[in-house]
């Protein structure tokens, strides 16, 4: 007999379901799926928000659509698995169920002032020390803050309970639960700045820095196990993994073991590497987080992120107008010598990890008359993986050394080209796995873990199949070569360097 799993993936620009069939052989099948594109709100320069109405409303629909693609009812729904946009922030009431105002997204920058201010204060060595992540208005705390501050100045509803505050699972979790479980998964937790990661509890020193009651917050659990129950359309079915976005990646890349690593290419670029069960801590402002948490175990992750790596195509396409389709441009890189020296630095947003300079901006050098356009896109292409070796040699100074391989997935990692000279420039193998749907298959693993179809991470290593390995083809002296023209490039536009 079959069995099936229903895992939601709760993104920024979207929520999807999928119903996963494991047969009797133990085989794993999408038997259905379903998506809805989720409406995004700007009402100010720098402001993103969601209603978390239409975030609930599109979970509830993608699920019920997702079972009818799969001709099963909830009935046969063995667990759900929930991942989720990691930070974005909502606030409702507890009795009415009324959300306060639109949820406040991740990539929202209102809380800008005030991070800076607590930055001058000197505190954010205290925050980094105990959360593993550093003062900027992505991470939730200030916008949970700033939300009080404009529907419950005075605390008192915060205080007497009255008030709920979640991550979007957490919110997922409470609706579905028809209101009788306030909890949140811990990596989802890590992501709050509330959370302490080496006690694994909610932080009071945090909580009085960001004025916010105790009394609001979720509790906090695993990321696998029977975490709660889901009411859908009179069936009661066990929720039995929760995961962030990344973290689900990284799960379904199997990276279980410390040096392992996932990056994922798609409009940013978030790279992940398992830190083992040892918190590591930073000096390179990369972000310490949980991985995942297993019967109150935790296991940590080193994370860095590139603001531009399909985005530079995107720019490539729409503002220089050099390509009509991203993925032409493999075809044209592939006519351009590898160790050419013209780079493309993407600062258009400024520079993050490891340089962190938010006023550097973009620059193409190295031009000569010959430069083509072929020449400016593989130079794009380029820049991401540059930017992914900047990322993994500031993890290795942090001490967590990269092993083996580097797992690839996302919409960018189809490009062949591209990854041939990420693997030429990490010298070691790059993987693409067999499913690129790493993210969604990731949180359904760790539902099974949790309802007991599998009962170690080692039967989810055994799922991964290997679908393209890429294999160092430079000397080590090309690659300091070419490296080392990438250092001076960005030397030559960030706020230290010259012009
Ligand atoms: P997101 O989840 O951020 O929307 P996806 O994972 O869907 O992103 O990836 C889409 C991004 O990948 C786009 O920015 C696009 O420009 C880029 N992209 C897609 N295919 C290719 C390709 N073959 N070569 C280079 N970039 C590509």
């Amino acid at each position: 007999m079959s069995q099936y799993l229903l895992a939601i993936d709760q993104g920024t620009t979207s929520t999807r379901a999928l119903v996963f069939e494991i047969t009797a052989e133990g085989q794993w099948r999408t038997v259905g799926t379903h998506q809805i594109e989720l409406p995004q709100h700007f009402p100010h320069n720098g402001w993103v928000e969601h209603d978390a109405e239409d975030i609930w409303q599109a979970t509830l629909a993608v699920c019920r659509q997702a079972v009818v693609n799969a001709g099963i009812g909830f009935k046969q729904v063995m667990a759900i698995g929930i991942t989720n946009q990691r930070e974005t922030t909502v606030v409702w009431d507890k009795k009415t169920q009324q959300v306060l105002g639109k949820a406040i997204v991740w990539q929202d920058r209102r809380t800008a002032a005030r991070c800076e201010a607590l930055r001058q204060q000197g505190l954010e060595k205290q925050l980094q020390q105990k959360t593993g992540l550093l003062l900027d208005p992505y991470f939730s705390a200030t916008k949970i803050e700033w939300m009080l501050d404009q529907y419950d100045a005075d605390r008192r509803r915060a205080h007497a309970g009255e008030l709920a505050f979640g991550t979007i699972d957490s919110f997922l979790v409470w609706r579905l639960s028809q209101g009788q479980c306030h909890i949140t998964d811990a990596t989802n937790a890590s992501r709050t700045a509330l959370f302490n990661l080496t006690t694994q509890q909610w932080d009071d020193d945090l909580l009085t820095l960001f004025n916010i009651p105790r009394a609001m917050l979720p509790t906090v659990v695993d990321s696998s196990g029977e975490l709660a129950f889901a009411v859908i359309d009179g069936h009661k079915i066990p929720i039995t993994a929760i995961l962030g976005d990344q973290q689900a990646a990284l799960v379904g890349q199997a990276c279980f073991t410390t040096g392992m690593a996932k990056s994922t290419y798609g409009t940013g670029c978030f790279l992940m590497i398992n830190a083992g069960t040892q918190l590591p801590h930073s000096q390179h402002r990369l972000l310490s987080t949980l991985a995942y948490r297993l019967k109150g175990q935790p296991t940590f992750a080193l994370e860095g992120s590139i603001f531009m790596a399909g985005a530079t195509m995107q720019w490539l396409r729409d503002g220089l107008g050099v390509l009509q389709d991203a993925s032409q441009s493999e075809a044209l890189a592939a006519t351009i010598d590898k160790l050419q020296s013209v780079y493309l630095v993407p600062a258009f947003t400024g520079l993050g990890a490891p340089y962190w300079d938010a006023n550097a901006r973009g620059a193409i050098l190295g031009l000569t008359r010959d430069t083509s356009r072929a020449a400016i896109v593989a130079a794009g292409l380029q820049s991401v993986c540059y930017q992914t070796l900047d990322l993994i040699n500031a993890m290795r100074a942090d001490g967590v050394m990269l092993t083996t391989a580097l797992r690839v997935d996302g919409g960018m990692a189809k490009n062949n080209w591209m990854v041939q000279f990420l693997a030429d420039l990490l010298q070691v193998p790059v993987e693409r796995p067999s499913s690129v749907e790493t993210t969604i298959l990731g949180v359904a693993y760790f539902a099974a873990l949790g309802c007991g179809i599998f009962d170690s991470l080692s039967q989810i290593a055994q799922q991964w199949a290997l679908a393209d390995n890429f294999l160092p083809s430079l000397t080590a002296e090309q690659v300091a070569q070419a490296y080392a023209g990438w250092q001076q490039a960005v030397a030559r536009i960030t706020h230290h360097g010259s012009y």
